[in-house]
């Protein structure tokens, strides 16, 4: 079976950037169709031979129009439920907002591995500021940027070691 890798966080952190960004060497092999979009909420992604199934718990937001806070925790349950690892992202511009504290909560009652993802550091030089991050409350944190693609192999090569 393969490993299920759930994106997590709230809206507008980069959830579905950084999906793209890893399905994105899996896509151009199986699925190089011009004109052909869809949501993608599920899509299997490949590193170093090493498939998983990555899930942009977000894309959930296009069918419910509800309170963002209750939507936000709902698609949180579905995707932690059935996930081996869950990718904590956070706006490391923005810093921690208390939504990102109650997703926090969430994803340390459910018992899974989760890794804090500091998104948006577009810059070689890292802010002293990401490590607040720390204070969610879990060990691993890394420092990307989706959109410049900083840090995915190594967040990659994490991933792979822990589905
Ligand atoms: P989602 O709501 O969590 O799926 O977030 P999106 O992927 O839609 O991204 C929200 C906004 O953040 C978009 O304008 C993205 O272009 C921007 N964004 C995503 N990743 C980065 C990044 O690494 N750096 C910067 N500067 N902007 C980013
Ligand atoms: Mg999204």
């Amino acid at each position: 079976r393969k490993g299920i890798v759930s994106i997590v966080g709230r809206s507008n952190v980069g959830k579905s950037t950084l999906f793209n960004k890893l399905i994105q060497k899996k896509e151009a092999i199986t699925e190089d169709t011009p004109g052909v979009t869809r949501d993608r909420l599920y899509r299997e992604a490949e590193w170093q031979n090493n498939l998983f199934l990555l899930v942009d718990t977000g894309g959930y937001e296009k069918f419910k129009d509800d309170i963002i806070s209750k939507n936000i925790k709902l698609q949180i349950s579905l995707a932690i439920d059935s996930s081996d690892l869950v990718l904590f992202l956070v706006d490391g511009r923005v810093g921690i907002l208390d939504e990102d504290r109650e997703i926090a909560d969430i994803l340390r009652k459910s018992g899974k591995k989760v890794i804090v993802v500091v998104n948006k550091i577009d810059t070689h030089i890292t802010p002293p500021s990401v490590y607040e991050f720390y204070e969610l409350g879990f060990e691993d944190l890394f420092i990307i940027s989706a959109e410049q693609s900083f840090g995915l192999g190594d967040l990659l090569d994490e991933i792979i070691k822990n589905i």
